[in-house]
């Protein structure tokens, strides 16, 4: 039996053409013209201020600790159930990591809970918005600007997607923070194997976010003709991904439209399959969010229903998965963390379970699927 695949990422057919045309150029490093062709489209596509391209969304977050002058003592405020790169990012700087609860029906950080655990140590605010639904970024930007902290969004899974402000307005996620951090791993929507993006919005720290990308140097502006000579003027590391990459994420841009109608389509297929069933919980989606598709996950009972269900559909020859373990928990951090319990994170970590979801899936596979949960 031909086991169907968690993940599998979609070619649209002209990444190697690119590839081909960046190699045949003669320039193959960082920051030539297909990276400031996709730097061009996210910007004017999505209102971010300035956007970087980098390795991966693990280096952008990176790049934004430095930016917001992380240092040891410091406290930064992060979702308990995320990737570990949301967290270790800031680590890196010697910050002390303050784990938040989910919300109750939703994996996202509880903006309600987030005022009780700012001190006066507390630097930024990291949310993540997960499976790319909107974190409640209203609360969470007032909160920042009552107490002077930096909003750093992890946007990893939300190209894309937008957050309807109490104002009406509607913005993409990425928009909204000073900075955020988005990702082209092979796992997302638009992919480029590894891959990630910095975009930043507040305007202060546009100018050293360019030198911290290129080996604290201003190269950047150099390249531009703004200064006569570069030299190391501040701190950074090499952030920047190839062309030979940037040629890749260029081919994926192209067709970000068909991609994201494809995913949505199998996300309400999923739906529409599942809404009529009650053994297990589907996402809940608040009014101020949009959905970009990016993943379907259902909510279990407990851990041993969970595992029944991926069971039951590995038997089918279908790859179900479920991820994060709350950080608080994790072997790395439990010794560091303060000792609060977060049942909502670790509810998540028990019961969620990721359905199979990329562009080549077939509408009739999701169908079996829904049809074997419900039953
Ligand atoms: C995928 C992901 C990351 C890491 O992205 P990389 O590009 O692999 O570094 C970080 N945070 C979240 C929430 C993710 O889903």
């Amino acid at each position: 039996m031909n086991m169907i695949p968690f993940n599998k990422p979609y070619l649209t057919g002209k990444e190697t053409h690119y590839i081909y045309d960046a190699v045949n150029s003669g320039k193959i490093s960082g920051n030539g013209k297909y990276t400031q062709k996709c730097q061009a489209f996210f910007e004017s596509h999505y209102g971010f201020k300035k956007a970087l391209l980098t390795t991966s969304c693990t280096d952008a977050l990176e790049m934004s600790a430095m930016l917001a002058n992380i240092e040891p003592g410091d406290e930064v405020i992060v979702p308990s159930f995320t990737f570990v790169s949301t967290a270790i990012a800031f680590v890196r700087q010697g910050a002390k990591i303050v784990f938040a609860d989910s919300c109750a029906d939703n994996p996202n950080i509880d903006a309600d809970k987030i005022e009780a655990l700012i001190t006066d140590k507390t630097k930024a605010i990291v949310p993540v918005h997960y499976a790319g639904v909107a974190c409640d970024m209203d609360k969470i930007m007032e909160l920042a600007a009552k107490y002077n902290l930096l909003v750093i969004e992890d946007a990893a899974q939300a190209i894309d997607s937008f957050y309807i402000g109490k104002d009406g307005v509607k913005r993409a996620l990425g928009s909204i923070g000073h900075m955020a951090a988005f990702s082209f791993h092979e796992t997302k929507n638009i992919v480029s194997g590894e891959g990630g993006m910095l975009t930043i919005n507040d305007e202060r720290f546009i100018h050293r976010a360019e030198i911290i990308w290129e080996k604290g140097t201003n190269r950047a502006e150099f390249f531009r003709g703004e200064v006569n000579k570069y030299g190391w003027v501040d701190t950074g590391s090499s952030f920047l991904p190839s062309e030979v990459i940037a040629a890749f994420l260029w081919a994926q841009i192209e067709n970000i439209d068909i991609i994201q109608e494809k995913r949505k389509l199998l996300w309400n297929a999923y739906y529409d399959g599942l809404k009529a069933q009650s053994n297990v919980v589907l996402p809940q989606l608040p009014e101020y969010a949009t959905n970009n598709g990016h993943m379907f996950y259902i909510v279990a009972k407990n851990i041993e229903h969970r595992t029944k269900i991926i069971n039951v559909l590995k038997e089918h020859g279908y790859h179900a998965v479920f991820h994060y373990i709350s950080l608080h928990s994790s072997d790395y951090y439990q010794s560091k963390h303060d000792g609060r319990s977060l049942d909502y994170s670790d509810k998540f970590t028990d019961c969620l379970l990721r359905l199979p979801l990329f562009f080549e899936l077939e509408m009739d596979q999701v169908k079996a699927i829904s049809k074997l949960i419900t039953e």
